[in-house]
């Protein structure tokens, strides 16, 4: 189950539908130009990744249209790194020299002045091949750890499953959906093979061609899940994986294979950098990446909380928030008692991204920043969790500045630190919290039986800023994934089998 800030759906829809709210101090007074600056700072978020697993980052923006200054703000669940804020930086610089690339050609081409292209984006011309490899490069060798992580959790079994795919149907009766994957698969493979080598071999880079194959190959795949994943309304990846239960499941008792996931995993880090190419090759988004640009990284921040350790106690915390005593507070405050989540008193509690951010834009810091107004928009890289979830809604309903991200996985992390907003306004959220908190937790509980822990984060909002992949890049794939097939002698079975062997 997903919840969302905004009251419907998002983390199963993918569609962001925001026509009802109003998102002021973005890039544009335009409604459908805010909106589109929406995946890109979740891009930016995601691509701030480093760390295998336990790294969360959320992005908020400021824009001073007066001074023509940009501001980007970085939380981490940890720390920023400064090798993060430079990283950060030298991406921006090459989307700049991007964006003015695309405006050169914009001009010269005619197409600044034809109003078609202040709504669609006109073509890409070649000559900025080069740089958005370069790019592609920087961001993927960045995020590498991040990356091989989900590759080696998801592409043996993608390559299994489409064997066992081949090995069902024949490779010459696959319909258009299991062709298109089937193709995806080896376009992957052409790519994440050269990803592999780089991982085996750190000392030897991959050259400027390979990465060219990198990108392409990453590119195309992007496209081609795009349609996988929309096919038949959303369902054609669990209707292809429930037939294909007996031959290829996973888990014990069997489940069918998470097709729809592994596919989201394994195109995410290109996902985002595609979306990052769409945003310097749109002329309504250009304004960004024209202003001057600073990077701020928010202080790590962390709350000490003890909580009871017996039951009375427990009954006690209960009666000073609800403000009374309730029947119910002694059973609940009996099985609080008994968590062994709870087995400690006392706890450093991180406080999440998010919740981070919400607080550094919330404080004034004596900064000529302090002024200027702040999108309530926030890029996170994974969906929030249950209890920040509960706090941006409660800080919401203050009535004061509000704040969104793309939504919540609603899953329960402790310990979870709250910010400390001033006395004011903790006296408010306190309470307000403790309450909300308490209910949607004992209420998880009882309808799960566990508190799930497991990390997830979602893929990619495919709204707004989209970059398809160049004929020449499409070109290059074709006569690749040809040669491949070539290579074993046109039979996809066999090259499947080679491939992804072992059961
Ligand atoms: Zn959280």
């Amino acid at each position: 189950m997903t919840h969302t800030f905004w009251g419907f759906q998002f983390g199963s829809s993918r569609l962001l539908d925001t026509s009802s709210y109003t998102f002021k101090n973005g890039i544009s007074p335009r409604y459908a130009t805010t909106v589109r600056i929406f995946p890109v700072l979740d891009a930016l978020s995601s691509i701030s990744v480093s760390r295998e697993k336990s790294q969360v980052i959320a992005v908020g923006l400021q824009m001073n249209h007066e001074t023509n200054e940009i501001r980007l703000l970085i939380a981490d669940n940890h720390h920023v790194s400064q090798a993060l804020l430079h990283h950060l930086n030298k991406v921006w610089r090459k989307l700049q020299s991007l964006s003015d690339r695309y405006a050169e050609h914009r001009v010269r081409t005619g197409r600044s002045e034809n109003p078609q292209y202040q709504v669609v984006s006109p073509d890409i011309p070649i000559q900025v091949a080069a740089l958005k490899v370069e790019i592609f490069r920087d961001v993927y060798l960045y995020s590498l750890q991040k990356q091989m992580r989900r590759v080696d959790k998801w592409f043996q079994r993608l390559g299994k499953f489409v064997r066992a795919l081949l090995e069902r149907r024949g490779p010459s009766n696959l319909d258009d959906f299991e062709q298109n994957l089937s193709d995806t698969v080896i376009v992957l493979l052409i790519a994440l093979k050269l990803v592999c080598k780089l991982r085996d071999n750190p000392e030897t880079p991959l050259t400027d061609t390979e990465w060219a194959v990198v990108c392409s190959h990453s590119m195309a795949a992007n496209e081609n899940v795009g349609g996988l994943l929309a096919d038949r309304n959303e369902s054609g990846c669990e209707i292809l994986a429930e037939e294909l239960k007996d031959d290829f499941h996973t888990g014990n008792p069997p489940e069918a294979f998470a097709l729809r996931r592994a596919l989201v995993k394994l195109t995410a880090l290109p996902q985002h950098i595609e979306t990052l190419f769409g945003f310097a090759h749109s002329p309504r988004l250009r304004p960004a990446l024209q202003y001057s640009m600073s990077i701020v990284g928010v202080p790590g921040r962390c709350r000490n909380a003890e909580l009871p350790s017996k039951q009375a106690g427990w009954a006690q915390f209960l009666k000073t928030i609800w403000g009374e005593e309730h029947r119910w507070h002694k059973n609940v405050a009996w099985e609080l008692a008994g968590k062994k989540w709870f087995a400690a008193q006392k706890y450093m509690c991180m406080i999440h991204c998010e919740c981070k951010l919400i607080h550094y834009l919330e404080t004034s810091h004596a900064s000529r920043w302090d002024n200027v107004a702040r999108f309530p928009y926030l890029g996170v890289s994974k969906l929030s969790c249950g209890a920040c979830r509960i706090w941006i809604s409660s800080f919401n309903e203050l009535g004061g500045r509000q704040y969104y991200t793309r939504g919540s996985h609603d899953k329960w992390y402790w310990p979870w630190g709250m910010p400390i907003m001033g006395p004011a306004l903790d006296k408010v959220m306190d309470k307000m919290m403790a309450k909300e908190v308490l209910l949607a937790y004992i209420s998880h509980e009882r309808t799960s039986g566990r508190l799930r822990a497991e990390s997830e984060s979602t893929g990619v909002s495919l709204l707004g800023a989209q970059h398809r992949p160049s004929k020449g890049q499409l070109k290059q794939v074709k006569a690749n994934t040809l040669a491949l097939r070539r290579a074993f002698g046109g039979d996809l079975l066999l090259l499947a089998r080679s491939e992804f062997p072992g059961a």
